[in-house]
């Protein structure tokens, strides 16, 4: 039997052959009508979607929107349905490889995010239009798709975050070229491929998702660039969320955040431990929307560390913190760009192995470690997506939110209180201004997982567009018809 790595050392090899032109398991060319030239015969049928090249990723994707506009919303379900359906079964599997290429996050998270994009994510059901009746006739608002978009996807989720886009973008007419981070880029290949394999041999139509194999800053710039490229659609952090606010083009921008969590008086205890230590713990803190930093008034604040304990988070000491902190945060920049980020060597470890860090044992099944910090140290402002939580000491709740919205530094992504006084919750959704505001829950409520409302991956943030759905990726197209047609009389 393969181990993983051998079986993505052999989908690599294969691809790759693929690309440099040897026989693959490529259909026949020459018969698909399609325009742009990358393979000899002239077409980008049997590519499943993996280019060495932006130019004939976008020329193919742009083919496939060509065949996708001339097929039924019944068929852009089907096609869907293809790509949840491999999401789902195929869960272990691709989870697994994500595990093992990224080497971050928590393997049955991996495999259970997979699942969740596979069958949660918005699809045509989503799409709608509008009417306008009245003594003028009607006007009908219908909501067209862009083409091909330009898709950059994070470490963190590289297949889940491709799975939702390509679900929701799709659903809305749209095909995609994806360039995924380098170190999740084989997991990102094997999915697409297969995605693509299984539309084409259902419904003849190849390359509805594009993915660049060997993605890098450039081709990144190259696609943001690309004449045929009508939208960007971008998750992850501040440099990537930067360069596209600054692109020509429109951007839909899923950036990065800092969760604060304020916990008041009147909280019930117990129940915001197990409900920070679930969202702060899932994929080892991986999350964008994941609890990062928590401010509890001061008058239940040593009752709360205890509500963690014994809610199964393990507590470090002053000193311990203070060492994991030299660790596990260092800074990046000069003169006055430097900045504490966290280190790429603990980014979504265990809590055992940052805690082996420090020279304390602790069991694997630990889910998360956590202290007592003052605001200063750095993990308070730092998106550490590691599995260690400061708390924070604050004389009230005017306190902590004015800390939790300072310490979120104006990225109106997501906040957390727990609390059962609703001037107190009232105050900090104000204060806040975030685009998910979760009270008496864990991060992931705000995403219809134990919560109400639906899924995405790409939380739109500083462009404003919120949890993406299809018609997140549309353009209003109106149809009026003048004086007639309103048939409800005078
Ligand atoms: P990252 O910023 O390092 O990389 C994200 C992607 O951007 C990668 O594909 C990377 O290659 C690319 N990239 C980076 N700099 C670029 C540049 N200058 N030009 C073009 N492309 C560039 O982030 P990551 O570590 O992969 O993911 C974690 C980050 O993503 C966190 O900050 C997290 O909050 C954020 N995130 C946000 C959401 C959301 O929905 N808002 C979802 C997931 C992750």
């Amino acid at each position: 039997m393969q181990t993983t790595e051998q079986l993505i050392r052999n989908v690599v090899q294969q691809v790759l052959a693929e690309l440099n032109g040897q026989p693959g398991s490529g259909a026949a060319h020459g018969d698909c009508g399609c325009h742009s030239k990358a393979n000899a015969c002239g077409c980008h049928r049997g590519r499943f979607g993996v280019f060495d090249n932006v130019d004939d990723a976008v020329a193919a994707a742009t083919d496939a929107f060509e065949q996708l506009s001339e097929r039924s919303l019944e068929e852009r379900k089907r096609i869907i349905d293809h790509i949840r359906r491999i999401s789902i079964e195929q869960c272990v599997e691709l989870g697994t490889m994500e595990m093992e290429e990224t080497k971050i996050g928590r393997l049955a998270h991996k495999i259970e995010k997979l699942k969740t994009l596979g069958e949660h994510t918005p699809g045509v059901e989503f799409m709608r239009s509008e009417v306008f009746s009245g003594d003028h006739g009607l006007a009908v608002i219908e909501h067209a798709p862009f083409g091909v978009i330009g898709v950059i996807t994070p470490v963190t989720h590289s297949l889940p975050t491709i799975t939702g886009n390509a679900v929701s973008m799709i659903a809305s007419g749209n095909t995609l070229v994806v360039n995924p981070h380098p170190s999740g880029k084989r997991v990102a290949v094997e999915g697409v491929r297969r995605f693509n394999q299984a539309i084409y041999r259902d419904l003849g139509i190849d390359n509805l998702i594009c993915l660049l194999a060997e993605p890098t800053l450039e081709s990144a710039d190259a696609l943001f660039n690309h004449r045929g490229v009508k939208l960007i659609c971008v998750t992850g952090g501040p440099a990537v969320a930067k360069a596209a606010l600054q692109s020509s083009k429109r951007a839909i921008v899923a950036g990065p955040g800092n969760p604060p969590v304020v916990v008041d008086e009147t909280a019930d205890l117990d129940r915001a431990a197990r409900c920070i230590i679930q969202g702060a713990a899932y994929d080892n803190n991986l999350l964008c929307i994941a609890e990062k930093e928590v401010f509890v008034v001061a008058e239940v604040f040593d009752r709360m560390l205890a509500a963690m304990e014994k809610a199964g988070a393990v507590r470090l000491s002053a000193r311990e913190i203070d060492a994991l902190t030299a660790k596990a945060i260092t800074s990046v920049g000069e003169g006055q760009h430097k900045h504490d980020v966290a280190h790429k060597d603990f980014i979504g470890q265990d809590a055992a192995v940052l805690a082996a860090a420090i020279g304390k044992q602790i069991s694997p099944q630990v889910e998360l470690i956590f202290g007592e910090t003052d605001e200063h140290n750095p993990f308070v402002p730092v998106e550490q997506m590691m599995p260690f939580l400061p708390f924070v000491r604050v004389k009230d709740v005017d306190e902590a939110i004015e800390k939790a919205k300072y310490y979120e530094h104006g990225f109106r992504h997501t906040s957390m209180i727990h609390s059962n006084n609703v001037r107190n919750m009232t105050r900090m959704g104000r204060a806040m201004d975030t685009t998910l505001f979760v009270k008496n829950g864990p991060c992931m409520a705000s995403l219809g997982l134990g919560g109400e409302g639906y899924l995405s991956f790409s939380i739109a943030t500083p462009t404003g567009e919120g949890v993406t759905t299809p018609l997140t990726f549309t353009r209003e197209r109106r149809c009026s018809l003048i004086d007639d047609l309103r048939i409800l009389g005078k």
